[in-house]
């Protein structure tokens, strides 16, 4: 899809990097956070990262394929181990 044609029907209609709207002015997103640690401290806040999404969508059958603007951050707090919730 990225490289300008639909995986599914071939087409080169490609409408690309569509941000996504959402409902109630926030875009969809995902977040992951560090887990809790098992001697929770009296104050914590866990770290965390958060992606919303843009899109590439196939002008001639629809398909379409949406991509983590952050996966970058995403993939290094995966790397520590934070967890989607
Ligand atoms: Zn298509």
């Amino acid at each position: 899809m990225k490289n300008g044609t639909c995986p599914k029907c071939g087409s080169n209609e490609i409408i690309s990097e569509a941000p996504l709207r959402g409902s109630d002015s926030i875009p969809p997103y995902i977040s992951i956070l560090e887990p809790e640690p098992p001697n929770r401290p009296f104050v914590w806040m866990p770290k965390g990262e958060q992606s919303q999404f843009t899109a590439y969508v196939c002008g001639a059958c629809g398909y379409t394929e949406f991509y983590a603007i952050r996966y970058q951050a995403l993939n290094e707090g995966r790397k520590k181990g934070f967890k989607a919730r």
